[in-house]
Parts: structure tokens; sequence; C-alpha cells
């Protein structure tokens, strides 16, 4: 049954003019059409979904989430309601068609993952790191892990190349979508390069990307020198990003998840100078990455962070980066970074009919990128502002 979205204006791409008081046709799960009123016909069956007024872009991805949180534990027994309004409440309601979690119990969010892919439940395409690699020692002890509100799961412990490589491999063979490493941890000595270049190799012969959380530059540096795919932070921690890792940025052509909002949130005990210079680091960082052409996947560190995306859009264009580029962050880049720029990321015919529908004009005011109508994944409504669950 086909879905016609009738009267929005429709940005098919973050470089494209937007298509005033156009249409878009969905049949079959995928984009059939899409072009202005006066070109596209509405079909004679099918629903009719009035978006006069609204704006309507590609599905977003949010590509630094966490499936860590204790509301996940167990989740071949969670409700299927509960499930559904929880996924709800974290993505489906911010217009997220596609999320990629970079550290959890990989056989749980596999779970979540396989009860969506199911149609049991309504949610994101979700793509997983499964456990994160850790330095030994890193690990966060039982009383902070409560208080993250985490679940407390095994995590593998690597020091060297060899032992990377072994738990890189062990993950792949589990079939993860990617590889995650952090870098270092106040409670332990960082990982030697070798050990990411170990990683990354194991996971580039899978053709799977590999994140890096840093906790400063030198980590930044590091990761980018062993082959990491993605920088999953900013630091604002340990100063401005010096010309030696923009550099190494540029040539290796690494990309960067900002998550602005949660150095922000963990600054919010402290004196307000101290906020304040935290969100100034911050965002030059960020602004110095885009002037050197570095590609920025949208991310929050979702599961640590309140789900509202509002603050992080706000905070990504007092970093400079305007409508279009923040839109780009969320479709075409992610899209583009992890292989599927032939089937999401933009709408056109033939493409996965992931679409977000916003109530309001975002180019005009960035906070109604969080303010969603519609979500649809593969052409069916996931979430609709109307209805409860
Ligand atoms: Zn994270």
């Amino acid at each position: 049954m086909p879905v016609a979205l009738v009267g929005g204006t429709i940005y098919v791409s973050p470089t494209e003019e937007p298509i005033e008081d156009g249409i878009v046709v969905v049949d079959g799960g995928k984009i059939a059409a899409v072009g202005s009123r006066t070109v596209v016909e509405i079909p004679s069956s099918g629903q009719l979904l009035n978006c006069s007024g609204f704006t309507i872009t590609a599905g977003f991805w949010n590509n630094h989430v966490h499936f860590f949180e204790r509301k996940w534990a167990n989740a071949a027994e969670i409700p299927a309601l509960e499930l559904r309004r929880q996924l709800r409440d974290m993505l489906t309601r911010y217009g997220f068609t596609t999320a990629f979690d970079l550290a959890s119990e990989w056989k749980n969010t596999r779970n979540i993952r396989d009860r969506i892919e199911s149609e049991e439940v309504p949610g994101p395409r979700i793509r997983s790191t499964g456990e994160g690699l850790i330095p030994p020692g890193a690990v966060p002890s039982e009383t902070v892990l409560h208080m993250m509100g985490a679940m407390n799961v095994p995590v593998p412990e690597v020091k060297n190349a060899k032992e990377a490589a072994i738990a890189a491999r062990k993950l792949l063979d589990q079939g993860v979508d990617g590889i995650k490493l952090f870098a270092s941890s106040p409670r332990s000595a960082a990982l030697p390069q070798s050990a990411i270049e170990a990683a990354a190799k194991e996971a580039h012969r899978a053709g799977k990307p590999v994140f890096v959380h840093p906790n400063n530059g030198i980590d930044v540096l590091t990761a980018v020198r062993g082959g990491a795919d993605v920088i999953a932070h900013t630091t604002p921690q340990s100063g401005d990003w010096d010309e030696t890792i923009l550099s190494e940025v540029k040539a290796h052509r690494v990309a960067l998840t900002p998550t602005l909002t949660i150095w922000k949130y963990y600054a919010r005990h402290d004196r307000a100078s101290i906020q304040d210079q935290v969100v100034k680091t911050e965002t030059e960082q960020l602004r110095a990455w885009i002037s050197i052409g570095g590609a920025v996947l949208f991310g929050t560190d979702l599961g640590a962070v309140d789900p509202d995306p509002t603050e992080e859009y706000t905070l990504m264009t007092q970093a400079g980066m305007n409508f279009r580029e923040i839109l780009a962050s969320l479709t075409t880049e992610p899209a583009e970074r992890f292989g599927e720029s032939h089937r999401l990321g933009r709408i056109a015919p033939g493409f996965q009919a992931d679409l977000v529908v916003l109530r309001g004009d975002p180019s005009r005011n960035i906070e109604t990128l969080a303010v969603v109508e519609y979500t649809l994944r593969d052409g069916r409504i996931i979430y609709h502002r109307g209805l409860r669950v």
C-alpha cells in the first residue's frame, strides 16, 4: 500500500535546493517518486499524510549511542510495548532511523535488533560494535557503573597488538558491525598505537569501521595514526587540537562524532566559568575540524546523555555549522562513511524510504530538527507525534 507525504518542503539532500510544496510517494518500502506537486501524481489508493508547513528530510543517523543502560538488560524478556516505548523515547521520536551503538553487550543488543527486524516492535536500524576493547583496569567500579545506570557486563581488556587482534577477530566472527577501542582511561595506561593498528587491520579486512574513544589530543593522534575511521568524541579536557593533529586527520580522512552535549553535562557541577571554557574548547575543536574539511557524523553518546538532541544541534551551530552541514552529518555523511550511500541518506527514487517529517523549518530555527511529526523507516511509520504507544 503506497504512502504519500503531501505538501511539505523537501530536502532531497543537504546540498540541493529544497522542493517547496512537494510530494514524496513511498511504495514497497522504497521511495517511488519525489518532486513538486505539479509534477508528481498522488496515488489513487493508500495513505495520505498532510505535511503542509512541515519539512521532510531523509532519516537521521545517530552515530554514537549505547544500549548499555539497565533498561535494555535481558532484552529478550522486555515486553514488546515497553521495548517499543523505550526505542521511541530514545530514538524514533527524534527522527533517528539508524543508530550506531559504540559499546554494549553484543548478544543483548543483537536481540534488540532482531526484535526490530522481525517487525515485532518498530525501531531504527541498529548497528553495533558490541563490547568495546579497553586497556586493562579501565572499567569503572561497580558503584560508578551503577550511578551511570549501566549494566555490569564483562568487557575484553587488551594491552598490546596481539591481544587487540584476537579480541577484534572474536567480535568480528560474532558478527559485529565495527570495532570500538578506548584509547586510554583515567584509571589506566594508554593503548599503544600498535594495538589500535592491529584491531583496525582485522576490522578493515572484514570491511568494517573502527571507532576510537580519546581522552586527549595525544589519544586522537594515536587513533588517527593507528587507522581509526571515526574519532568518537571531542576532548575539551585537553585544550585545542594543534596543527599536527589536524594535518594527520586531514591526511587520513578521519571522521568525528562531536558529542558536545555530554562534556557540558559532565561540567554542570563546576563553576560557570569552567563550564564556559568546556563549551569554548569543544566548539573550537569542532570548528578546527571543519576548517580542514574533516567529516562530521552526528553523534551524542546517547545512553550516557539525555535523549533530546536539541542542545547538540545548538552547540554545533555555535561551532559554525549551518543547517545544511548539520543535516549532512545526520544523513549523507554517515551513509557514505558506512558504505550505504547507494540506498540511504537521500530522498531519491529507489532509495529506502527512511524519512523524517519536522514541524517547522530547521533552516530558520535549528531546534526544529528535534521537533518530529513522523518518522518513517522502510516506508513504515515508526513514530507519529499524535499517537501514544
Ligand atoms: Zn560513548
